[in-house]
């Protein structure tokens, strides 16, 4: 599965970039009909709160329509909708472009901070960003987080969930 948020799910979209989903975040002012055919093009779900999308003749089986504020709610209602997996490859996406990280070569990590460099074994690297990601306090909180939204919210009923995409 890859994903499209629109602009008011960003924290949404990335968390499914920490799950390890493609996800790209729509920025600034695009209109409806060019989101949904990105997504369409790309093959990717079009996750948005809007509910103008789905009156979209080609909507259906490519829009999935939330209702949430939080987070957390927003994590949960996406669950019953998608059979999510929260702890699909956590990590391996840029956090700010969505590019897959590689390992860092010696120079890439050379610029981190003698404190960190010892304390660390395989930084990642984003080529886009330039920049040095590694497991710190941050990750594991984060990870811990998607470890909890994947016990709490994937029941046997949701696994059973993908039938409802084109149920609006
Ligand atoms: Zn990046």
């Amino acid at each position: 599965m890859k994903f499209l948020c629109d602009e008011m799910l960003q924290r949404l979209g990335s968390w499914l970039r920490a799950a390890g989903y493609d996800t790209l975040i729509a920025q600034g002012g695009r209109s409806d009909y060019e989101l949904l055919k990105q997504a369409l093009a790309e093959d990717r779900l079009l996750i948005t709160r809007d509910r103008k999308l789905l009156e979209h003749r080609r909507a259906p089986g490519t829009v999935i329509l939330l209702d949430c504020n939080e987070l957390d709610d927003c994590a949960r209602e996406l669950s019953q909708k998608l059979s999510i997996n929260w702890l699909h490859q956590p990590f391996v996406r840029c956090m700010v472009c969505n590019s897959s990280l590689r390992p860092a070569t010696e120079n890439e990590a050379a610029t981190l901070p003698e404190k960190i460099k010892s304390q660390i074994d395989s930084p990642l690297y984003c080529p886009s960003c330039q920049k040095v990601y590694w497991d710190g306090g941050h990750v594991d909180r984060m990870r811990i987080r998607l470890g909890k939204w994947q016990s709490e919210f994937n029941t046997d009923e949701s696994a059973q969930a993908d039938s409802s995409i084109c149920a609006h």
